[in-house]
């Protein structure tokens, strides 16, 4: 344990729930403090200590991580009603990743870990594709109204003096819906930002897409926006990173997203961004394949696993049973941020293991040895199916034989 690589600056770490909170123990346990002196700043966002501090941890996480620039994120409940009863909860306590994206003004950048043996429903997807969904406003954010024959709908709009600006919608002659919506050049903007230095960062192509020609002012001023900042601040940058960016619109993204053989980013308004991620995850096999991550325009990054707390595992976990279930995305939240971290304080040696533990786990998966989902949709023939913590031994003893 004498030469375990050391850490300079702490890692925000937040725990989670359910078998999301079982696995995360077993990777630091059984693939993490072994090789590094592991420094965090822990906060427990588990949903029962969520309820004990009025929510507030959740709070101080993110607080945090704007602070140190780094963290890494469990999976965690998001309350309903039964989660209210199961709990005894004050209250139903909102979304700790709403909560958190809205202190850090961030995007979520989703990619899928590929590995050989599970093809892509379009097969010539050969790399990943990463999805930035814009997280503020439009229809999530929007008014509607059911209407009836004989109303005149219009958009009216109060100016700070008093002048009231209107339009005509409809006038209607049968009856009808309408619906309002709105965004803020300040969210467009953060949103581009953020995507331009993912880009950067990533190293890759970013394409953005909206509906421009139909829609001449709302989503013009979406296309608008990033043009600005682009040739504004990043033109020069790109230019030296050897990666582009363009614009085009959503329908022939679209095409060229099925055509294409990935390894782009694709940036997509609220909307787009929601339906084209659930096809993306899809196509590539598996949602605990996805890796997610919150990235702010001023450059703090917040990793997590795309998916949930595998709540329906925990309770055959609870009653005894071993689960089958898949560590990987979580895994590469861990990896994701200590590499970001290794980055930010110049450790060669923290990121290299980041990479060395990455490596390690495709290649077990590789090799066969995998967990039940991968099992299911896995084309390779000597395929094993194990449980979670064999599984992470047998990624650790790939990892001991490349430190
Ligand atoms: P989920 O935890 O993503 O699981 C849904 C199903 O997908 C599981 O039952 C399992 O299918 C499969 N699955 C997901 N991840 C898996 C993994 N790592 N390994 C193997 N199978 C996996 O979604 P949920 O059950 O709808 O939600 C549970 C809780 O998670 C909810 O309280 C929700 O609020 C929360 N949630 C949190 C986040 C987040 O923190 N980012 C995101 C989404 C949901 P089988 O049962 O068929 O094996
Ligand atoms: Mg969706």
């Amino acid at each position: 344990m004498a030469d375990r690589i050391q850490m300079k600056t702490p890692l925000v770490e937040m725990d989670g729930d359910e078998m999301t909170r079982i696995i995360w123990k077993m990777i630091k346990d059984i693939l993490i403090t072994p090789y590094v002196e592991l420094k965090t700043e822990y906060y427990d966002l588990g949903l029962k200590h969520r309820d004990e501090t009025n929510d507030q941890v959740t709070i101080d996480s993110a607080n945090a991580t704007k602070k140190y620039g780094v963290a890494v994120k469990c999976a965690t409940i998001t309350p309903n009603a039964d989660r209210v009863k199961e709990y005894s909860l004050k209250q139903m306590w909102k979304s700790p990743n709403g909560t958190i994206r809205a202190i850090l003004d961030g995007t979520v950048f989703r990619t899928p870990i590929i590995v050989k043996g599970i093809t892509p429903y379009i097969p010539t997807w050969t790399k990943p594709i990463t999805i930035a969904r814009h997280a503020y406003g439009d229809v999530y954010k929007n008014t509607e109204m059911r209407v009836y024959a004989g109303d005149i709908a219009e958009l009216k709009v109060t100016q700070p003096d008093g002048t009231v600006k209107t339009q005509l919608i409809h006038e209607f002659k049968s009856n009808g819906i309408i619906q309002g919506m709105h965004n803020i050049d300040r969210s467009i903007a953060s949103f581009a930002r953020s995507c331009f230095n993912f880009a950067l960062d990533a190293g890759k192509d970013i394409w953005f897409a909206s509906k421009d020609t139909i829609s001449k002012i709302y989503d013009h001023r979406f296309k608008d926006i990033f043009n600005e900042i682009f040739e504004e601040e990043y033109k020069e940058k790109f230019e030296l990173a050897g990666i582009n960016y363009f614009y085009t619109l959503i329908d022939d993204a679209v095409a060229r997203v099925i055509r294409s053989d990935g390894g782009y980013i694709w940036a997509c308004k609220n909307y787009d961004g929601d339906v084209m991620s659930d096809m993306i995850a899809t196509a590539f096999g598996s949602l605990a394949m996805m890796t997610s991550v919150l990235v702010s325009p001023e450059g703090v990054y917040e990793y997590e696993a795309a998916h949930g707390t595998v709540q329906r595992h925990y309770y055959k976990y609870l009653s005894g049973e071993k689960t089958s279930t898949n560590s990987v995305a979580t895994l590469f939240a861990w990896t994701g941020a200590l590499r970001k971290r290794g980055e930010l304080d110049g450790l060669d040696d923290l990121m290299e293991f980041a990479d060395k533990l990455e490596k390690a786990t495709i290649e077990t998966i590789e090799s066969g040895v995998m967990t039940g989902d991968l099992a299911a949709i896995s084309t390779l023939e000597n395929k094993k199916t194990v449980d979670t913590e064999t599984f992470l031994r047998e990624v650790n003893a790939r990892l001991e034989k490349s430190v």
